[in-house]
């Protein structure tokens, strides 16, 4: 077993703006907010994170603004021990942000990608080195398509494994489906994708993803659990871990994160299906998508 995987993370960085107000304001109105918490967050972000936190060598490649949120954003990283070199701070524009409004059990967000949209396909062919030394590549949808696109392209010409979390939902192209090793779509995300167009069976949706080309698929069914089927084998299924649930924010994160660990020092898929499902069900345990993800110690202390 590799005891320290190195991964790649290509992917997104937000601030999270999270306001708490009792209720939504109407049309034209102004209220009285309660609470603002500014946190760090992006897909790419959490899961490097979460990556870090277990033990992983984990490098990121993303980008900033010139900006005290983009400044905040790399400081979090490498508090973890994320390596940021890879992080471009660009000379103008502003870092992502989601803002969040938290009104009575309702929430509403409006994003603004900002630096993430100029995460482009050129900044990889000056961090190939990174993709060369990484055990496997995880992805997801917040930065440009064709970025994601050419960063699967330069992992193929060096071989190394692909994890996609296909999150923001969108259609994909099927020249991109065909060479991802393991996609992980919640059960929305999943729809989308295979576009039956009719409201059909969770297997049903998998399998047409895996008739696509991608090699395993995995869907996350929030509490309770995932399911994941490789190319030619049966469904299976982990279920959920009764926890006390606090937030339930990146808790899809977690999960990637857990499974691309698990991946890299090469357990086999339902053991880091396994895996995956642990450090998912802590991270919903605490407040925050980064603050929750676990260390090793703690998942192997809370788990056994
Ligand atoms: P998000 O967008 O909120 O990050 P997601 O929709 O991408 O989440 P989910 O399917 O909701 O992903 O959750 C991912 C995984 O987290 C699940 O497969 C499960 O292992 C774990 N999980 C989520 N919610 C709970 C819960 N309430 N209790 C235990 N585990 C949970």
């Amino acid at each position: 077993m590799l005891m320290r995987p190195k991964i790649l993370v290509i992917g997104s960085l937000n601030m999270d703006l999270v306001v708490q107000a009792k209720r939504t304001p109407e049309r034209g109105e102004t209220i009285l907010g309660e609470e603002i918490h500014f946190i760090p967050g992006g897909k790419g972000a959490n899961q490097a994170v979460a990556l870090a936190r277990l033990g992983a060598e984990t490098m990121m490649i993303g980008a900033v603004g010139p900006d005290s949120f983009g400044r905040d954003l790399l400081k979090a990283l490498e508090r973890d021990g994320v390596d940021i070199s890879g992080v471009k701070i660009l000379d103008k524009g502003t870092t992502g942000v989601a803002s969040i409004l938290l009104a009575g059990g309702d929430n509403s967000i409006v994003v603004v990608p900002g630096a993430n949209s100029q995460c482009l396909p050129q900044d990889l062919n000056q961090q190939e080195e990174k993709i060369k030394e990484a055990d496997l590549i995880v992805l997801q949808l917040e930065i440009p398509l064709q970025t994601v696109e050419y960063a699967v392209k330069l992992a193929k010409k060096w071989g190394k494994p692909v994890l996609l979390n296909p999150a923001p939902a969108q259609t994909l192209p099927i020249t991109l489906l065909q060479q991802i090793d393991y996609i992980t779509p919640n059960r929305s995300e999943l729809a989308l994708l295979a576009e039956i167009g009719h409201s059909s069976a969770l297997e049903e949706e998998m399998d047409r993803l895996l008739d696509l080309g991608v090699s395993n698929c995995i869907t996350t069914l929030g509490a309770e659990g995932a399911a994941f089927k490789a190319k030619g084998e049966k469904l299976c299924f982990i279920e959920g871990h009764k926890v006390p649930v606090v937030d339930t924010t990146g808790a899809g994160d977690a999960f990637n994160g857990g499974l691309a660990y698990a991946l890299a020092v090469k357990m086999t898929l339902t053991e880091a299906m396994k895996f995956a499902g642990k450090v998912s069900a802590l991270a919903v345990t605490k407040f925050g998508a980064q603050g929750g993800m676990p260390t090793l110690k703690e998942v192997q202390e809370y788990f056994g």
